[in-house]
């Protein structure tokens, strides 16, 4: 019998510690704005899915091997990932790359990073943002696997700042207690979010997404999700 759309499952990669995107809450669930609007989606549109976590690198790579079908991990929609192969969806939501040091660093500005060792996440656009500006700014970038050992590094001193996305920073700083501060100053444009689908014959799902995504806004289930993960 024939496969139809609605009979598949369609796995889903995601990272695994990007607050709040994705995250495991203290009952172990696996949650945040990514998992909650994947979820709202197929139901409004009637699909299944598998929702796998696999941190940053390991997701991209299931996509890239046609071993899960989307990206859904906070992507950040560039023109570079675009002439690699990458199909976006509609944008979802709009963020940005800066740097965060140690409370109490003196570091404020690029300038300040001069001779300094910067730890970025490995193939994110963190890391793209950082090694545009080391031979100007005179820095040394060292890559980390995950968002959390990212961290660690600057609060553990093996670094002397961190390049993430700033809502990612702010939820780890807040939820994390870390001794680190934002630089403002550092900030890169904006550059929103989209699902990521690395093979055409996936369109089908992405134009699934983003009719579900244009209803689930319109009906104000979107909101609610931010709402949940980021109302204060
Ligand atoms: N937004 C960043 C990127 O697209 C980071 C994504 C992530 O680490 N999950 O590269």
């Amino acid at each position: 019998a024939d496969t139809t759309a609605s009979d598949k499952t369609w796995v889903i990669a995601m990272d695994t510690v990007f607050r709040p995107f994705e995250y495991t809450d203290e009952n172990g669930d696996f949650v945040g704005i990514d998992v909650d609007i994947i979820k709202a989606v197929a139901a409004d549109q009637g699909f299944k899915i598998d929702i796998q976590s696999l941190g940053w690198d390991a997701a991209v790579t299931a996509v890239q091997a046609g071993q899960a079908d989307a990206l859904l991990a906070g992507a950040s929609i560039t023109d570079e990932r675009k002439a690699n192969g990458w199909i976006f969806s509609d944008s979802y939501y709009d963020s940005y790359q800066v740097f965060a040091t140690k409370t109490g660093s003196g570091i404020e500005t690029l300038e300040d990073l001069k001779g300094k060792t910067v730890a970025v996440k490995n193939a994110t656009a963190g890391a793209q943002y950082a090694e545009s500006l080391k031979d100007e700014y005179g820095f040394k970038v060292d890559t980390y696997e995950d968002s959390p050992t990212m961290y660690q590094a600057v609060v553990l001193g093996q670094a002397d700042a961190c390049v993430e996305d700033k809502p990612i920073m702010a939820d780890s700083i807040k939820s994390g207690n870390l001794d680190l501060v934002i630089a403002e100053s550092t900030a890169s444009d904006v550059a929103p979010y989209g699902l990521a689908i690395m093979n055409e014959k996936n369109q089908e799902f992405l134009d699934m997404f983003n009719a579900g995504l244009k209803e689930i806004k319109d009906n104000g289930t979107y909101d609610e999700i931010l709402d949940k993960y980021l109302g204060n």
